[in-house]
């Protein structure tokens, strides 16, 4: 728990935010400025900076983070059309919340563009 980062926050329930999935390791909620229909964050608990900070040993960790996104993408019914998956890095990846996170985005034809 960093207490200056905002997702360290909402995780602890500091900052409200709209949680759809927790448990011991992980908690998803929506993002506040959603690009499409279904827009959620999921993250850990343990406060990781980003891609950059993750250890050898947490390489399991975003293995649950895609499945749980996988399982959140078919509860939103989304799944069989699709969706995407981001993880932005750093201030050149677009990354702005320095808290290891992973957008799911779908609902909508997402353009082709990758940055
Ligand atoms: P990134 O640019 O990858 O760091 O993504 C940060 C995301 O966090 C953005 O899509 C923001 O809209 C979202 N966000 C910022 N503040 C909040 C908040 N209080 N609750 C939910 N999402 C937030
Ligand atoms: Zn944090």
């Amino acid at each position: 728990m960093t207490t200056d980062c905002l997702f360290c926050r909402i995780v602890t329930g500091e900052i409200p935010g709209d949680i759809v999935y927790q448990d011991a390791e992980i908690v998803a909620f929506r993002d506040i400025h959603p690009v499409a229909p279904t827009h959620i964050l999921i993250l850990p608990r343990e406060h990781i900076g980003s891609v950059q900070e993750m250890g050898e040993c947490d390489g399991a960790l975003i293995g649950r983070m895609v499945l749980c996104a996988r399982q959140l993408a078919e509860q939103e019914g989304v799944a069989e059309r699709g969706y995407r998956l981001v993880v932005n890095c750093g201030p050149e990846g677009g990354q702005v919340v320095p808290h290891l996170h992973l957008h799911l985005i779908g609902g909508r034809k997402l353009d082709d563009s990758m940055g």
